[in-house]
């Protein structure tokens, strides 16, 4: 039994991916009790105002950065097509990332 996160009832069950109260019919997920952390590609925990490196080339267009290039300030945003992070990158500018191919700095 699962304590209900809105009135606290105790009958909450497991129900699919997520867990049901009977006393209220709230439905509720792991994830809305834990806040989600953003992993880089070795398993650091990535916050608001770190520097990365992408630890592989990216294709942006027709450019390509490079493995190593250094992205400063990330921040972590609501995922946009698997992009998890924002951060600026010297001459490019404002950049959508993906967490898994990033290292912090
Ligand atoms: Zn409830």
């Amino acid at each position: 039994m699962i304590n209900c996160p809105k009135c606290n009832g105790e009958y909450g069950y497991e129900d699919g991916n997520g867990y049901s109260c009977p006393e209220c019919g709230h439905f509720w997920t792991d994830l809305c009790l834990e806040e989600e952390k953003v992993m880089d590609a070795v398993g650091n925990e990535l916050q608001d105002g770190d520097d990365v490196t992408l630890v592989q080339d990216v294709k942006l267009g027709k450019q390509v950065l490079k493995r190593g290039t250094k992205a400063k300030s990330i921040r972590i945003i609501e995922p946009v097509d698997g992009h998890d992070l924002e951060g600026k990158i010297d001459g490019v500018g404002n950049l959508y990332l993906k967490s898994s191919i990033v290292k912090k700095l």
